[in-house]
């Protein structure tokens, strides 16, 4: 079993980080909200005073931070307190361009990193089911590989660095662009008088088969753990896909690639977040869409 540093504890780092106590790893964590380090420590996590110390405790460093800006930060200040050798594991949904340039710090001094966003959620982070796709080298992918398998279940390396958030960065493309399709599809159902139950019962046997439908539904009734059971408690938030959906649209314009229709998902959950859904869950547009 590793000796782990978990920085980032909050909606998927900490239930990743208690899978990994699950598993019998040794788990060291930081994170700046003092709520977020009591419930690590409540479940049985070690509580780092820093960063750094968590950084220095592992042969393996995990981050699941918001953003480009805290991966930055953190690995600025952390890099020089790693052990030597350490396997440096990035899982936050960060810019393709942040993602090499701290892989490119961390090979300079040494260290071996990957980039290795999720899919799967919140749900997904608890049941240990998750999906990593992993940027970097094949040595690396190899030694995170029995890591990762505590937290998720299925593992693939999509090439060298950064090109794991490539694939996160086109995956929640479509994810947004699907739950926008979801929504406008019930919206529109129910300005014609068929029942959601109806329409899901439907579509999700037809060829609108989707995530979006079938495991996010989001109209309560349908699919009972989706958010829209508990009036939109995020699970992922809208700014998340925001934030996700402008990393596509950026990455779209540096490759010279037109994605219209990611362009104008972009579009509408900014409207939404705007509109003072920032902090509920991503599949709440329904209710802005269903207003417009
Ligand atoms: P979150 O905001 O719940 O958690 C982030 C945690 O990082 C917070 O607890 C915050 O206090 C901590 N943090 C911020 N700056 C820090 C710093 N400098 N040092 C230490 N801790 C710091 O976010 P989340 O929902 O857990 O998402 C984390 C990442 O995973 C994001 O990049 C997101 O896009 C991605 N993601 C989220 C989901 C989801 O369903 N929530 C799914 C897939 C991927």
């Amino acid at each position: 079993m590793a000796a782990i540093g978990f920085i980032g504890l909050g909606n998927m780092g900490l239930p990743m980080a208690l899978n990994l106590l699950k598993a019998g790893h040794d788990v060291t964590g930081f994170d700046t909200s003092a709520a977020a380090l009591e419930r690590f420590a409540a479940a049985g996590g070690k509580r780092a005073a820093s960063a750094a110390e968590a950084a220095a405790a592992g042969d393996v460093l995990i981050t699941m931070l918001p953003a480009g800006e805290q991966v930055r930060q953190v690995y600025g200040a952390v890099l020089s307190r790693t052990r030597p050798g350490a396997l440096l594991i990035d899982c936050s949904t960060i810019d393709v361009e942040t993602a090499r340039e701290t892989s490119a710090a961390a090979e300079k001094a040494a260290r071996t990193m990957l980039d290795a966003p999720v899919s799967g959620g919140v749900g997904g982070a608890q049941a240990g089911t998750l999906t990593f796709m992993v940027g970097g080298s094949a040595e690396g992918f190899a030694r995170a590989e029995p890591v990762l398998a505590a937290m998720g279940k299925t593992i693939v390396h999509a090439g060298g660095p950064g090109n794991g958030q490539a694939a996160k960065i086109c995956n929640n493309m479509i994810l947004g662009i699907s739950m926008i399709a979801v929504s406008e599809a019930f919206v529109l159902a129910e300005k014609l008088g068929l029942e959601a139950q109806k329409l899901f019962d439907i579509a999700s046997k037809s060829s609108g088969q989707c995530w979006s439908l079938t495991t996010y539904c989001p109209v309560p009734g349908p699919v009972p753990t989706s958010p829209a059971n508990r009036d939109y408690q995020a699970g992922f938030t809208a700014a998340m896909m925001l934030k996700d959906l402008r990393l596509a649209q950026d990455a779209a314009k540096s490759a010279a690639a037109d994605t219209p229709l990611g362009r104008e998902a972009a579009a509408l959950y900014e409207r939404y977040v705007q509109a003072s859904g920032a902090a509920t869950d991503f599949s709440g547009i329904i209710r802005f869409l269903r207003n417009l």
